[in-house]
Order: structure tokens, then C-alpha cells, then sequence
């Protein structure tokens, strides 16, 4: 930083994984602002509208301190005229009109609603708004049929719209792990996603599974998502086999961001005993949702619930005060084998718009290709080996940034 006419002036390097990113954000108002517009043009399939804001927001993120007026901007990277707008409008008005317009708009409400629902993605919600379903009621009242993932996703609205905490995670993770090293010992689990990131609170729990022999890890999905069953603890899972190899995708050039690991994207239902000493702080917010709708919503084709899980939603209905005795939580497990381990933990750790700008950095800076697997060298026409995420810095010409300060 440099002063100029008592003017904190910033520098800024443009590419986010080339900055250190706390999660104490010095701007949250502003960064709200723009975050909001990010996940609006999300919601509207407008992807490149999507990331100028999250690249924008980004960018404020890093600063060290809050900023104050549109001169302290000046030089800055990622900042485009519709961000630098919306920025002016907070600054001098305390709030930003586009988007007090867009939270009240029907349109962003009910893609709201609609893509919290697990399963539902912008695409969905879209068709459904245009048939005149804006929330849950009209949905359960509408002839529209749920897939499995979207059935599950009703049923377990209130439950999976409220934050993951790192208690629950911590808790998950032994039930997991106790069950990974059970079909495979030796095998390995590391906590990846936003809490690796160091953030109190998540969306759901991410796992990264591994084993320190090449090829062992073969295979080890479905068991552990077969034990995990046997226990009780899936209400929902659906698994895809790993498909790197036979993929289509040449040297460096992966068909989407998409990875190719085994993977299970489940819900996990966490009982009270599990969660142990979490109880109290949760108390309040179980009650607040018994204050939403979702449970009282008759959805078709109930075949996937366990008998205990139907008598919980009885006993809710009939005691509306009571409280439930678990909680249902989203929980992502990614296999890797051990030669990818590196690649896959550093994919998946996120922030998305920091794994973005890392692609970014190594395909326009460096000729590079990187995805969860591997990192191709185009001028040398091949693969970068590494045991450690430093040794990707490192392959990358950046200087290493730990999780916690990949919170772009
Ligand atoms: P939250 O606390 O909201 O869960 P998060 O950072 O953990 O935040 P996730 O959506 O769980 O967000 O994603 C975690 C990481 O996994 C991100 O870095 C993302 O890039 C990566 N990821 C998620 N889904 C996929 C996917 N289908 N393929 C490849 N990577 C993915
Ligand atoms: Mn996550
Ligand atoms: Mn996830």
C-alpha cells in the first residue's frame, strides 16, 4: 500500500490465488452487495455476470481494512463498471438500489425457495417458475414429479437449509472415518470444503478418502456407503463410479470442471447422541424450524424413508413444540488414489472462485492445464507430478497459500 493525499491506496495482485484471503472480511457490506448480484445471475444461467461479481467481491475480500471511499479503488484489479456502481451506490447511500430490487423481486425469491431444495438447480427452478410454482406449497400442490435426490431434498428442507456446524462435521467425520477404516484399513480421510478452509459453518461436510497404496482404494464407495447404510446413517445417497480413465478428455484438456472420482453426495442423518454436547446450542434453531413448511407438504412416492424416520415426522406433526431427535445433514466423500491425492485435495478445497482462478492462472500464465487429477504442461507436453499442494504452488510459479487464506 502506498499513501497518496491521505488516501489508502491497495495493490492488489488479479489473480485471487495469488492473495491471501482471511475470512475476516474487512468489507462483508459491500461484498454482501456484489455476492448477491453473483448468486442472482447464477441463478439465471448468466454465468460471466456471475463471476465478474464474485471476482469483484473477491477482490474487496482481500483488502486489509474497510474501504471508504471510490478514490481507494483506483489501480485495482477484477473491479468492472456494473461492480464499481454498486460499490459507489453502498458507499454513498448505505445500500446498493439493485440490489434491494432484486432480494424483493418474485423472480430471485423463488429461485431462492425453489434451488434450496437438494437437487434442484437454476435450470429446474426456471421450468417450475415458468409453470407458475414459486414456492414449496405449490410445488407439493403441482402434478410435477420429484426425482429421488429432489423427493429427498423436500422432505429434509428445514434440516438442510440450516448451517452445518464444525461440531457436526467433527462428528460425522469419526462416524465416517470409523466406517472407512472398518472396510479398509489403513485407508485415510482428510476434512476438505469450507471447514479445511477454517469456516465455523457449511452448507454441508466434504471428506476426501484415500489409501497410501496405489490401486487399494479400488472400489471402497460402495463399501463404505454399504456399512454406513447397514448403521442407518444414510437417508439419501447417490454414488458415481470414478470414470478418469475411460473419460474422453486429451492431455490437459478435461471436458468439464467437472471431476471424474468416485464420489457419493448423500444426507446423513445425525442423531442427538452423535452430535453430543452440540445439543443446547441447537435447541433454539430446531424449534425455528418447526415454524417452516416443508413437513407439512404431502410429496408423492415416499418409498425411500426408513420406518423410524416416518414415525420422527409423525411425532413433529403431532407435537409441533417437541423436538426431533436428529438432524439431517448434506455430507460429499470423494475417493482418490494416493498418486492423486494432491491433486484432488487442493480441487477440493476451495473456495470455487479461488479453484477457478487457480485453472485461470495455469492455463493463460503458465500453459498449463490443472483440474482434481493432474496438472499438464503444454510446453513440455506432460504431466506434473506432485505429492503436496506446495508442490503445485510450486509446479505453478505461486507462492504457497494455505487453506485458511483461500477464502476468496
Ligand atoms: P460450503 O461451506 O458452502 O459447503 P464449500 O467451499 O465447502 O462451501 P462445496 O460446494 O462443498 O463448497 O465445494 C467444496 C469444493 O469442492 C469446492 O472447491 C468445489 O470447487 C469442489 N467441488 C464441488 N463440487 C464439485 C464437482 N462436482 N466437481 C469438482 N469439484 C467440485
Ligand atoms: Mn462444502
Ligand atoms: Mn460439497
Amino acid at each position: 500500500q502506498t499513501c497518496e493525499a491521505e488516501v489508502l491506496l491497495f495493490s492488489v495482485p488479479s489473480y485471487a490465488c495469488q492473495r491471501r484471503t482471511t475470512l475476516q472480511n474487512q468489507n462483508a457490506v459491500l461484498t454482501d452487495a456484489l455476492s448477491l448480484l453473483a448468486e442472482n445471475a447464477e441463478l439465471s444461467d448468466e454465468e460471466g455476470r456471475g463471476v465478474a461479481f464474485r471476482r469483484a467481491a473477491a477482490v474487496l475480500k482481500s483488502l486489509p481494512e474497510p474501504v471508504t471511499s471510490m478514490t481507494q479503488l483506483r489501480g485495482l484489479p477484477g473491479l468492472g463498471d456494473h461492480s464499481l456502481r454498486v460499490i459507489k451506490d453502498v458507499l454513498e447511500n448505505g445500500a446498493s438500489s439493485e440490489v434491494e430490487s432484486t432480494k424483493r423481486s418474485e423472480r430471485y425469491k423463488a429461485l431462492k425457495v425453489l434451488t434450496g431444495i437438494f437437487g434442484v438447480g437454476s435450470k429446474t427452478a426456471d421450468r417450475w417458475i415458468r409453470d407458475g410454482i414459486h414456492d414449496l406449497r405449490q410445488l407439493g400442490d403441482s402434478a410435477h414429479t420429484l426425482n429421488r435426490a429432489q423427493q429427498a431434498g423436500l422432505e429434509h428442507y428445514d434440516d438442510l437449509n440450516q448451517p452445518v456446524t464444525k461440531a457436526e462435521a467433527d462428528a460425522i467425520g469419526e462416524i465416517v472415518e470409523a466406517a472407512v477404516v472398518s472396510v479398509l484399513p489403513g485407508a485415510r480421510m482428510t476434512l476438505i470444503g469450507g471447514f479445511r478452509r477454517g469456516k465455523q459453518t457449511g452448507h454441508d461436510v466434504d471428506f476426501l478418502i484415500t489409501h497410501p497404496e496405489e490401486g487399494r482404494e479400488v472400489g471402497l464407495m460402495p463399501k463404505v456407503v454399504s456399512r454406513l447404510e447397514a448403521q442407518g446413517f444414510l437417508l439419501y445417497q447417490k454414488t458415481t463410479r470414478n470414470s478418469y480413465l475411460e473419460s474422453k478428455d486429451g492431455p490437459g484438456r478435461p471436458s468439464s470442471n467437472m471431476d471424474r472420482f468416485e464420489r457419493c453426495f448423500s444426507i446423513f442423518k445425525l442423531t442427538e447422541e452423535e452430535r453430543g454436547g452440540m445439543k443446547r446450542a441447537d435447541t433454539e434453531r430446531e424449534s425455528d424450524a418447526h415454524s417452516h413448511t416443508s413437513h407439512q407438504i404431502h410429496t408423492r412416492g415416499r418409498g425411500l424413508e426408513a420406518a423410524d424416520e416416518d414415525e420422527g415426522v409423525a411425532e413433529e406433526r403431532s407435537k409441533p413444540a417437541g423436538r426431533k431427535r436428529w438432524r439431517a445433514v448434506r455430507v460429499d466423500l470423494v475417493v482418490s488414489p494416493i498418486s492423486q491425492f494432491a491433486f484432488a485435495l487442493l480441487g477440493w478445497t476451495g473456495s470455487k472462485l479461488f479453484e477457478r482462478e487457480l485453472r485461470r492462472w495455469a492455463g493463460h500464465e503458465k500453459s498449463m492445464s490443472l483440474s482434481s487429477h493432474a496438472l499438464y504442461d503444454s510446453k513440455q507436453s506432460r504431466y506434473l507430478r506432485a505429492t503436496s499442494e506446495e508442490e503445485i504452488f510450486s509446479h505453478l510459479g505461486l507462492e504457497f497459500i494455505p487453506p485458511s487464506e483461500r477464502n476468496a
